[in-house]
């Protein structure tokens, strides 16, 4: 197949910082979309995934998975979209389309193997398939959301992860007024957390080990903060809330957090991947019914109903813009969480 060389920002290893580097886009089919990247976020997913924290890797690999640009070239089977268009691409650009999973809009659970939009498997080209650090994408108009035409661009892109994996625990469990929800760490993912269950009319409380954070995170809508390392305050919040997502990226203690649900609540992890430690206790479960559960971002048919809503209700991401050449020294920020709240590279440093 044909492929066009685009420039893009990579690393080549675990233990070696990201550069550019020259990757392959496939020509467009009659299917696919190509798009001009303007703003790509930096999750720290990707940063997980350059240095091969979870033990999948395959090198070189291309990050950035919250992506806004414009449409510059369309397959001859697509009426959707055209040329000019400003579009975005989150976590997926493909899945089988014909399982069970797939038929009702669960792309990222497709029980034949969904298609990431870096570290996944490019089937036209044959080869891994890159993300948004790069100049430009094709991808199958099928995972290609339309951008509400009244928020700020670069503040949009990070709604394509932090802002799907966080508003699909709250529509599943059914958030809305009069919910008590409460969101474990400020980061990209929990600052959205936060911004959409109060959209969706919740009481809100942030979980931050951090003391410091509590002014931006009524700022930005929640109603209380609880430092998690304060054990008097975690006894206050006993047997509280119905939902309760957690962000935090690394293994840590979660049975304080399954004590402050009510009755038949759920604690939803969507930052940790791995084991548990120490471990679960079962006892405040079965004494009151009480979940522990986990979501992975979500399907497109939800990406477009959440971009929506944000249009509908003016929500975008607290963003600092940076170059790409500026990426290593922002993931070594993101580690320190010395971010407010989420990074977006401005794409048009690497033309
Ligand atoms: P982030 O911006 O770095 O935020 C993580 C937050 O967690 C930090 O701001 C901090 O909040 C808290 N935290 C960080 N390290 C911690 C530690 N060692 N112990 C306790 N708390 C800690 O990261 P993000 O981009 O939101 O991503 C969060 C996690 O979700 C990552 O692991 C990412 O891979 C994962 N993720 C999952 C999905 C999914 O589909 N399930 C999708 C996207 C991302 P405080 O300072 O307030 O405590
Ligand atoms: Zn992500
Ligand atoms: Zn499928």
């Amino acid at each position: 197949m044909k492929t066009t060389n685009v420039k893009a920002f990579g690393a080549k290893a675990a233990d070696t910082p990201l550069n550019e580097m020259t990757i392959d886009r496939r020509a467009v089919t009659a299917k696919d979309i190509e798009i001009d990247i303007m703003y790509c976020g930096v999750c720290h997913s990707d940063l997980h995934f350059a240095k091969n924290d979870w033990g999948m890797t395959t090198y070189p690999v291309v990050p950035g998975h919250e992506i806004v640009g414009r449409v510059t070239q369309v397959g001859s089977e697509i009426s959707r979209n055209k040329v000019g268009d400003v579009v975005a691409v989150g976590c997926l650009v493909d899945s089988c389309r014909t399982c069970s999973s797939c038929e009702h809009d669960l792309e990222q659970y497709c029980l034949n193997g969904w298609t990431g939009t870096y570290g996944g498997y490019d089937k036209h080209l044959n080869q891994p398939t890159h993300g948004g650090y790069s100049q430009k994408i094709v991808v199958d108009e099928h995972f290609v959301l339309k951008v509400p035409s009244n928020l700020d661009l670069a503040a949009v892109a990070p709604l394509l992860c932090a802002g799907i994996t966080t508003w699909s625990p709250l529509r599943h469990w059914n958030v809305g007024k009069g919910s008590k929800v409460a969101v474990v760490g400020l980061g990209g993912l929990g600052h959205m957390a936060v911004k959409l269950a109060k959209g969706l009319g919740a009481e809100v409380t942030l979980f931050s080990r951090s003391p410091g954070k509590e002014k931006d995170a009524m700022d930005l809508g929640a109603d209380a903060v609880i430092i998690s390392t304060d054990a008097n305050q975690m006894q206050a919040v006993g047997g509280k809330f119905d939902l309760i997502i957690d962000t935090v990226p690394y293994v840590h203690d979660v049975n304080p957090y399954v004590g402050a649900l009510t009755i038949d609540g759920t604690l939803v992890l969507v930052g940790y991947l791995g084991g548990l430690e120490p471990i679960l206790n079962t006892v405040p479960m079965i004494m009151g019914r009480r979940s522990v559960s986990a979501s992975l971002i979500g399907g497109i048919a939800e990406t477009q109903e959440m971009l929506d809503f944000c249009g509908k209700h003016n929500i975008v991401s607290e963003i600092e813009i940076i170059k790409m050449q500026e990426i290593n020294e922002a993931y070594e920020r993101m580690i320190k969480s010395d971010v407010k709240y989420r990074f977006v590279i401005d794409m048009t440093s690497l033309k």
